[in-house]
């Protein structure tokens, strides 16, 4: 997607601007996340939903995780420079790292990213476009049976913050439903296309049941950048809490799925758990 590459672009600074007003309602992360230092986290009251009613979440519990660009620790300093010792090594509590793959499911390189993921015994998260899921089922039902959590990355992947809500909320909920089709419940998770996010986006995804999750690593793999590059950025941004951006599709993905190949065993090695993130708000 040549057109996406050069929104994104665009939406670079848009995107930050986004991520420090998340920021400002956001007092600190829970449960999987770091902890913003010397602050508690803030848990919504939570509705006692049962399984089977999955509630609109109030508009007080919007909270855009993680906390885009709060990024590693300043405590955990050079080290993680070091290029003969590019991790951070952590143990103990915490140390858990998030792998996000997005715009797919693509037959030309999903199948590798699941083959890698599935030799080293790993979860991740792939916010998937319902489009792709369509011609792609098959794709979305083995990342079920192998224990990936499937997040919606609306339908199209459009800008929606040029949307109205009638057709953001087509692009989300045409998903979900195919979502639920292929991969056997509802996504839990909903991220915005180019991160960008306004109100109704939140709005919409919460009536929809959906917690919104960005990222604190972008690879920018879209770019195309060699696979070293994308593994230097998965080094260097490692660290407890970090929630890395890659893609599956929207162009050649070899390089992302080599990288993988080539970070995993490593991020493993150096102590990390690579997990998907619990819902913390039904
Ligand atoms: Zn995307």
């Amino acid at each position: 997607m040549t057109k996406d590459q050069s929104l994104t672009r665009l939406l670079t600074r848009r995107r930050a601007l986004l991520a420090g007003a998340a920021a400002v309602g956001a007092a600190g992360t829970a449960g999987l996340f770091a902890t913003v230092a010397g602050e508690e986290p803030i848990r919504p009251a939570a509705p006692a939903a049962g399984p089977q009613a999955r509630r609109a979440l109030k508009p007080s519990a919007y909270r855009l995780e993680p906390l885009t660009g709060y990024g590693p620790p300043r405590a955990a300093p050079r080290r993680a420079l070091v290029r003969r010792a590019p991790f951070l090594r952590v143990s103990g509590r915490g140390r858990t790292m998030v792998l996000t793959f997005d715009d797919g499911p693509d037959p030309r390189y999903t199948p590798h990213i699941l083959d890698i993921l599935h030799e080293y015994d790993v979860r991740a998260m792939f916010f998937v476009c319902g489009e792709m899921v369509a011609d792609n089922k098959e794709l979305v039902a083995r990342m079920a049976d192998e224990g990936h959590v499937v997040g919606n990355h609306t339908w199209s992947h459009p800008l929606l913050t040029r949307l109205s809500r009638g057709r953001i909320r087509a692009e989300m909920e045409r998903t979900c439903d195919v979502v639920e089709e292929t991969y056997g419940e509802r996504p839990a998770w909903f991220r915005a296309p180019y991160g960008a996010w306004n109100r109704a986006t939140f709005q919409l995804g919460a009536d929809l049941g959906m917690e919104p999750l960005a990222w604190t690593v972008d690879t920018l793999d879209w770019t195309t950048p060699g696979t070293r590059a994308i593994v230097d950025r998965v080094e260097n941004g490692a660290a407890p809490g970090v929630v890395v951006l890659s893609h599956d599709a929207g162009g050649d993905r070899s390089q992302s799925v080599r990288a993988l190949r080539a970070y995993l065993p490593q991020l493993l090695d150096s102590g990390y758990f690579i997990t998907v993130p619990e819902r913390k708000y039904r």
